[in-house]
């Protein structure tokens, strides 16, 4: 899903934020489930991505130390 995509069902106007009500109409910019759906994943990727390169992290540093000690 691309996030340019994402626009007020009333108005048309882009919601690249995901304003739960459209900032330039005031009518709900998107469909409930919609958008927590869209917001669920969005905030999964982020975390698993920060937790991805937290570990590679991680690893790289100990294997540095195994290779030191
Ligand atoms: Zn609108």
């Amino acid at each position: 899903m691309n996030k340019a995509e994402v626009k007020c069902v009333h108005c048309g106007e882009p919601n690249p934020e995901h304003w739960f009500y459209c900032r330039i109409c005031g009518k709900q910019a998107a469909q409930n489930k919609y958008t927590s759906n869209l917001w669920m994943r969005t905030e999964r990727g982020k975390r698993s991505d920060i937790e991805f390169s937290t570990m590679s992290i991680n690893d790289s540093i100990s294997s540095m130390n195994q290779k030191l000690n």
